[in-house]
């Protein structure tokens, strides 16, 4: 992917050296800041394609990061990278506008697929945003990452919004399962398809009218899935 120019966010100096190296060597065109308001300050002036951002920061973390940029109207994908222990924000990062989300310590490996997949996704959602969208008794906030059918809030996991979102950014279109594995789970390391239909089985559940016969996500016998809302 090459020259995709590249905000990476991290205040530790040995971690920013190894991982601007490693991107600037699988091409991307890669930007430091150390800081969260560096951060704002940059992204918020500048064209970047992807926005790498650690949680942890000194001054405002990686979480107002986001909010801030959202807020501002800035629409770059951000990956953020976050402690084991912040399992519990990973929702909350997503919420306020996070794409996708690492664990530290993550392999570099896994680092670049997530970014690629970031990166083929963004013309779906960079351009015009897609902030809210309805079908049927279903309403999907985007960019507060929030579903309600018939006014009633419905939990979905990450994963599910994810799909769901891409569904939704897809709508019309016929997708395989290798398709949706690779661009919303974003590598192809997956045990099986399976993942996929179990996902989509859960959607289902918690969106259609009536799960056994959809009448949004729709199969496409031998094909994939198609999101007909
Ligand atoms: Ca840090």
């Amino acid at each position: 992917m090459p020259s995709a120019r590249l905000l990476l966010v991290e205040d530790e100096p040995g971690l920013q050296l190894a991982l601007s190296d490693r991107l600037a060597a699988e091409g991307y065109a890669v930007e430091t800041a150390g800081d969260g308001d560096t951060a704002i300050r940059r992204a918020g002036g500048e064209p970047f394609d992807l926005i790498v951002l650690d949680v942890m920061l000194p001054g405002r973390d990686g979480f107002e990061v986001a909010r801030a940029l959202r807020q501002q109207g800035v629409k770059t994908p951000i990956l953020m990278l976050t402690a084991r222990s912040q399992v519990v924000d990973r929702v909350v990062g997503l919420k306020l506008g996070a794409d996708d989300y690492l664990t530290k310590p993550f392999d570099t490996m896994e680092l670049l697929a997530r970014l690629e997949a970031l990166l083929r996704r963004a013309p779906a959602t960079s351009g015009v945003a897609l902030e809210r969208y309805q079908f049927g008794e279903v309403v999907v906030d985007v960019r507060k990452a929030e579903v309600t059918k018939a006014a009633e809030p419905l939990e979905l996991s990450a994963k599910e919004f994810q799909l769901l979102r891409y569904f939704i950014e897809n709508r019309g279109t016929t997708l395989s399962r290798e398709k949706l594995l690779q661009d919303v789970w974003g590598y192809t390391a997956m045990p099986s398809t399976r993942t996929v239909d179990v996902h989509v089985a859960w959607l289902r559940q918690k969106l259609e009218p009536n799960p056994r016969a959809p009448q949004y996500i729709l199969t496409v016998h031998g094909m994939g899935y198609k999101f007909a809302g």
